[in-house]
C-alpha cells in the first residue's frame, strides 16, 4: 500500500493500513507475516442500514469523505445519504496500548434512525489454502475448517439459543491466530463460506495482487458483525503464532476483565457445598406427574410416572445396588398440577404423587444418601389457567400484545417479563415455601439461560436485552441466596458469576446440538467453552437419549471430563421392566451400544439402564472429581479429520479418545502400547487410570475391555498400596506391575 494513499498505525507486533479513498484496511501480524483484511471484494469500510422517514430501510456503503490519523487512531468520517435523512458517522480504529489490539468503534450525529452498522463486513477472509479455521462459541464450541468445501451462511446472535454463548470469535490461518471480541448483546455475528473455482478475484491492494492471483481461491470463510442499538464497538486482536488453545487462553483474560470468570476458588469460599457437585452425575426423573393440556386448555392426559415414594426408592437403588456415591438427583413434575402446568402456582406438591408430605419424606430420604437434591422449577413460562394468571406479568411485543411462548405439557405458555419473574419467585408461596418444606440443596429454574435475551415493550416494565440480563441474574442470585446453589438450562458466560451449574451446554438429546448440525458447516465440536470457563461451573448435557446408541456422546464427555446426564429413565421402579439382554454386537461398523455392555463385568445381569449408568459413572465420576477445579489446558488433534483427540487438564489428567471408525494405536506412559477400538479411550492421571482398549499393559484382548484403576491411598498408581480396580466388561485379565491379575467385578489390590 503506497503511503500517500493510506493511513498507517504501527507497533512492533502489528501494522494497520487504511486506504483513504475507500476505507478498506489490512492488518499485518508482524510476528507471522499474515495479513487480515476487510472484504477484498468491496471498496468500502462497511455498510450502514438506515430507516428513512417513510419507515423503509436502506443499505448504504460506508465510503469515507475524510480519513486522518490522530495519535494512535485512524478516524474516518462518512456522510451516507439516503435523500431524506442527515447523518454523520465517525468510525475510529485505535491501536490499543498492548500494541496488538485494534479497537473499532463508531459514533453518529444527525437525526437519522440507524437500524444497524457493519464495520466488519465479509472481512478477515480465510482461504482453503490457508489451512485455517473459524471458532464459533456455540454451546461448547464449533471449529469450522476453511477447506471443508461446504458452502453456508449463518447468523449467531450474541447469547441467543445456539448463538454465540461467548462474546467472541476465533480465527486461524497459516498458523496465525486472531481473536475478535465485543461486549454487547446487540451484536450478531454472521459467518459465510463461499466456494467457487475462480482463480482470480479483485484485490484492493495492488502490490499484493500478484500474491493474490497466485492462490487458487476455492473456498473462503469470512465474518461480519451486525451492530444494533447499544453496540458501537468490537476489538480485533492478532495473537501471532497460535491455534484454538492460544485463542481460548487469550479470551480467558478478557473474561476475567469483564468480571465473568469467577472460578471455583472464589465461589467455594461462599458456597463450599458446591464441591458436592464435583464428580456428580446428573440423574433427572422427568417428570413425576405428566399432565398434558392442549392449546385450548383442555386436559388430554394425566400420567403418574413416579410417586414421591418411588422417587426415593430409585435414589436408594442407585446408592445401595449400583454403589453410586456422587449423584446430583433432580426431580421434575413435582409441582401441583405436574410439569409445567399452571406455572407459577407450584404448591402444594402434586397430590397424585404423594403431596407435600410425600415430597418432604422423599427429599429427606434422597439427602440422607448424601445426594444433592434439586427441584426443577420455571419462572419464564406462565399459563392462562394458573390461579394467579395476570397479563401484567407477561412480556409485551412492540404492538403491546402478550408474548407467546412454546406449546408445552401445560398448554400454550406466555413469557413472563424477567423483572416480574423475580417478583413471582419471591412470593411466600414460591421459593420461600419450597425451602421451608423440602429444603433442596440446589434449585433449578428452567430456561433462564437457555432463551436468548429478550426485550419487553410493556410501558410498566420495559426491558432492553441488558435489562433482561440484569433481571435474569437477579433471579439466579435470589435462588442462590435461598437455597445456597443454583443452576439453569444451557448456560451463557454472563451467568457465570450467578450460578453453579449449567444443564445443556455439553450436549442435547445425546447429540452435540439441539437444531444446529455441525456437518452443515463441515465443522467439528471443540471444547472452547470448557477451555475458558471449566474451573468456574458444573456442566452437563440436557434431554433424554438412547443409552444403546450413545457411544459417541459418552466419548465426547470422556474427552471433556464431564459426567453424563441420565434423563431417559423408565417409569416407576425402572429396573423391574427394563431389558436385561445385551444388544447384539453389530455385524460390521462401530458398536454404538458398547457402554451398555457388562459381559463378564461388574454390572452383568443388571438391566440395560443400570449397566450404562454404572459403566459411565465409573469412568466419568472420578475423572470429573479430579478435574472439576482444573483448567482444560490443551486440545490436540491426532488425525487430520480431528476424530482422534487428546485433552489435557493441566497436570491432573490426560485423555485420548478415538472417535474414528478404525483402531488407533497410542503409546501411553502407564499402559505402554495401547490399541484403541472405535469409541476406545485412555484416561491417565497420577491416581486414576481408565482404558477401553484392545491392548493395554502388554495384554492383548480378543474384544475391547473396560477397566478403571483408582489409587485409594492418594499415592500414584505405580506406587500405591491400595488400588481399586473396576471391570466393566470383556476379558478379566489385567496387566498389573510385573504380572497379570484376574478381575471379576472389582477388586482392591493391596
Ligand atoms: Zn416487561
Amino acid at each position: 500500500m503506497k503511503s500517500e494513499n493510506c493511513v498507517r498505525l504501527e507497533s512492533p507486533k502489528v501494522a494497520l493500513s487504511v486506504l483513504k479513498e475507500t476505507g478498506a484496511w489490512s492488518l499485518l501480524d508482524k510476528r507471522t507475516g499474515v495479513v487480515w483484511s476487510s472484504n477484498p471484494q468491496a471498496t468500502r469500510l462497511g455498510e450502514v442500514t438506515l430507516r428513512t422517514k417513510s419507515g423503509e430501510t436502506q443499505n448504504l456503503p460506508l465510503i469515507p469523505d475524510f480519513v486522518c490519523q490522530e495519535e494512535n487512531s485512524v478516524r474516518l468520517m462518512f456522510h451516507p445519504d439516503c435523500g431524506d435523512t442527515g447523518l454523520t458517522l465517525m468510525a475510529k480504529l485505535t491501536l490499543m496500548p498492548d500494541g496488538e489490539t485494534i479497537d473499532v468503534s463508531y459514533t453518529t450525529t444527525g437525526s437519522s434512525e440507524i437500524e444497524e452498522v457493519k464495520l466488519l463486513d465479509n472481512a478477515l477472509s480465510i482461504m482453503d489454502s490457508d489451512s485455517g479455521y473459524l471458532l464459533i462459541p456455540v454451546r461448547l464450541g464449533l471449529l469450522i475448517p476453511s477447506d471443508s468445501g461446504v458452502e453456508f451462511s449463518h447468523r449467531f446472535g450474541t447469547f441467543d439459543y445456539e448463538g454465540c454463548h461467548i462474546e467472541m470469535l476465533g480465527l486461524v490461518k497459516q498458523s496465525s491466530a486472531l481473536l475478535v471480541t465485543w461486549h454487547d448483546p446487540y451484536i450478531t455475528a454472521e459467518v459465510k463460506s463461499k466456494v467457487d473455482d475462480k482463480k482470480q478475484s479483485f484485490c484492493p491492494f495492488r502490490q499484493e495482487l500478484s500474491e493474490w492471483v497466485s492462490k487458487r481461491t476455492r473456498q473462503s470463510l469470512s465474518i461480519s458483525l451486525h451492530l444494533r442499538k447499544t453496540a458501537h464497538a468490537f476489538q480485533l486482536r492478532p495473537l501471532g503464532v497460535g491455534d484454538l488453545n492460544t485463542i481460548a487462553q487469550a479470551y480467558r483474560d478478557v473474561a476475567k476483565e469483564k468480571g465473568w470468570l469467577v472460578t471455583w476458588d472464589e465461589k467455594l469460599k461462599e458456597h463450599p457445598q458446591a464441591e458436592n457437585l464435583f464428580g456428580a452425575i446428573n440423574f433427572k426423573l422427568w417428570t413425576a406427574l405428566a399432565r398434558r393440556i392442549d392449546e385450548n386448555l383442555q386436559e388430554q392426559s394425566v400420567t403418574v410416572c413416579w410417586t414421591f415414594d418411588e422417587v426415593a426408592q430409585i435414589a436408594e437403588h442407585l446408592k445401595n445396588d449400583l454403589k453410586l456415591d456422587r449423584v446430583l438427583f433432580i426431580l421434575g413434575g413435582w409441582i401441583h398440577r405436574g410439569y409445567d402446568c399452571e406455572h407459577p402456582d407450584i404448591l402444594p406438591a402434586a397430590p397424585e404423587c404423594g403431596g407435600d408430605e410425600g415430597l418432604i419424606d422423599c427429599s429427606r430420604r434422597v439427602r440422607a444418601l448424601g445426594y444433592p437434591f434439586s427441584l426443577h422449577d420455571n419462572y419464564q413460562d406462565m399459563y392462562r389457567d394458573a390461579p394467579s394468571w395476570d397479563e401484567d406479568y407477561i412480556m409485551k411485543n412492540p404492538d403491546g400484545s402478550p408474548r407467546k411462548g412454546g406449546l408445552w405439557l401445560g398448554g400454550r405458555a406466555f413469557l413472563t417479563c424477567s423483572k416480574k419473574a423475580v417478583e413471582l419467585a419471591k412470593r411466600p408461596q414460591n421459593l420461600p415455601k419450597v425451602k421451608e418444606l423440602f429444603e433442596p440443596d440446589i434449585y433449578f429454574i428452567d430456561t433462564t439461560y437457555a432463551a436468548g435475551l429478550c426485550e419487553c415493550f410493556d410501558p410498566n416494565h420495559p426491558l432492553t436485552k441488558w435489562d433482561d440480563m440484569f433481571w435474569k441474574s437477579a433471579i439466579s442470585d435470589y435462588a442462590r441466596e435461598v437455597f445456597g446453589l443454583f443452576g439453569s438450562e444451557c448456560g451463557r458466560e454472563w451467568a457465570m458469576p450467578h450460578s453453579d451449574w449449567f444443564e445443556g451446554l455439553t450436549g442435547v438429546s445425546g447429540r452435540y446440538y439441539h437444531s444446529l448440525d455441525p456437518e452443515k458447516f463441515g465443522g467439528t465440536v471443540v471444547p472452547l467453552f470448557e477451555m475458558i470457563y471449566r474451573d468456574s461451573i458444573v456442566m452437563h448435557g440436557k434431554y433424554g437419549y438412547r443409552f444403546d446408541e450413545a457411544a459417541e456422546y459418552v466419548l465426547h464427555h470422556v474427552s471433556i471430563g464431564r459426567t453424563l446426564n441420565y434423563h431417559s429413565i423408565g417409569h416407576h421402579l425402572y429396573w423391574h421392566n427394563d431389558t436385561q439382554n445385551e444388544v447384539p454386537f453389530p455385524a460390521e461398523g462401530m458398536d454404538k451400544a458398547c457402554f451398555t455392555r457388562a459381559h463378564n463385568g461388574w454390572a452383568e445381569g443388571l438391566c440395560l439402564t443400570d449397566r450404562f449408568i454404572k459403566n459411565t459413572y465409573e469412568i466419568l465420576s472420578p475423572l470429573n472429581e479430579l478435574t472439576s477445579n482444573v483448567r482444560l489446558t490443551q486440545v490436540d488433534f491426532l488425525t487430520p479429520d480431528r476424530k482422534v483427540r487428546r485433552t489435557r487438564f493441566g497436570e491432573a489428567a490426560t485423555v485420548t479418545v478415538n472417535g474414528s471408525s478404525s483402531n488407533f494405536t497410542i503409546s501411553s506412559k502407564i499402559g505402554g502400547e495401547v490399541i484403541l477400538p472405535p469409541f476406545g479411550f485412555v484416561v491417565e492421571s497420577p491416581t486414576f487410570v481408565v482404558f477401553h482398549a484392545y491392548k493395554w499393559g502388554g495384554v492383548k484382548y480378543d474384544s475391547p475391555v473396560l477397566f478403571t484403576l483408582r489409587s485409594l491411598d492418594g499415592k500414584p498408581i505405580s506406587e500405591s498400596e491400595q488400588v481399586r480396580v473396576f471391570h466393566g466388561f470383556g476379558d478379566a485379565r489385567l496387566a498389573w506391575r510385573d504380572g497379570v491379575v484376574e478381575v471379576g467385578k472389582e477388586i482392591i489390590i493391596e
